[in-house]
């Protein structure tokens, strides 16, 4: 048994009238991932970097065109080190009215680098963030959703205002007194469509007709269960034709459904911080104990 090894939890309550939410997040990677695997090295392959850099080129212009047709708000996550190669980039989604959060700095791995190292890259992120938008107190991503206890802590020491990495849960919690929206691995496009002919390829890319199948049974088993619907995509993977086409079913399907409450994840954080459900659903991150 650890410290924190509750079985029953009561439902999680929505706003009256509402069985679900619903939020389009977007990591917008563009090349990032793919530069800082490539640190200390000499690039001279073009072929993973330019499929990478269709994200910002075009693929977001196409997801940004689907989401303002159904005038749906999305909440994108971007890397301080994108944000500073394509400068028009955070001013487009504010001016949109979507939410814009950190994702890194060079989409490092939290568990990888330094603490301090980490807590110095959120720290420029937010500065370039300001300078950039004027926003402060922003929501935040890990890259590859992995996170520590202790960047749990830096993150609200600096006046973060959301964590979005975890799984803990299927609705919003609060782990190590931060909130947290969870994230899910079946809803997130990288799964089944990135395909960059390298090694770190599981699986060639996925027919879309059947991940939106897929999609929608999770989207409607969160109706039933009353969770978070929160679908993840990317720049240079969703940007892609019959993906687009994917995501316009799905939106599609959704909207036929009155109980679902679209939200930016800020939103969501902001309410769940004053619902019924803060503080419920609270659990710490540092009870863990591997009993050998
Ligand atoms: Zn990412």
């Amino acid at each position: 048994m650890h410290s924190h090894a509750t079985i029953n939890y009561p439902e999680y309550i929505w706003p009256a009238g509402k069985s679900c939410a619903v939020v389009f997040s977007l990591d917008l990677d563009a090349e990032s991932p793919f530069l800082w695997m490539s640190r200390g090295q000499e690039i001279k392959h073009l072929g993973e970097i330019e499929q990478r850099r269709f994200g910002p080129r075009q693929g977001l212009a196409r997801v940004a065109r689907l989401f303002e047709e159904y005038d749906i708000k999305g909440s994108f996550y971007v890397p301080g080190v994108v944000a500073e190669t394509y400068p028009a980039l955070l001013p487009f989604l504010v001016e949109g009215g979507h939410e814009v959060a950190h994702h890194g700095y060079f989409h490092e791995r939290i568990e990888a680098i330094a603490p301090a190292q980490a807590e110095e890259y959120l720290v420029r992120a937010q500065e370039l963030f300001h300078v950039q938008t004027g926003l402060k107190g922003l929501g935040h991503r890990a890259p590859s959703w992995e996170m520590t206890a202790e960047f749990l802590n830096v993150l609200q020491r600096h006046g973060v205002l959301y964590d979005s990495s975890l799984m803990g849960f299927d609705h919003p919690y609060e782990v190590e007194g931060l909130i947290e929206l969870p994230v899910q691995w079946t809803v997130d496009d990288a799964l089944y469509f990135r395909y960059t002919n390298s090694a770190r390829d599981k699986t060639h890319p996925a027919n879309p007709a059947a991940v939106l199948e897929s999609w929608i049974e999770e989207f409607e088993g969160m109706r039933e269960c009353g969770g978070l619907f929160m679908v993840t995509i990317h720049d240079w993977i969703s940007g892609r034709a019959q993906r687009i086409r994917m995501l316009r079913k799905l939106i599609e399907h959704i909207r036929r459904c009155p109980d679902v409450w679209w939200a930016r994840a800020d939103e969501l954080a902001a309410w769940h911080g004053n619902s019924i459900n803060s503080k419920r659903f609270l659990v710490p991150a540092h009870s863990i104990d591997t009993h050998f």
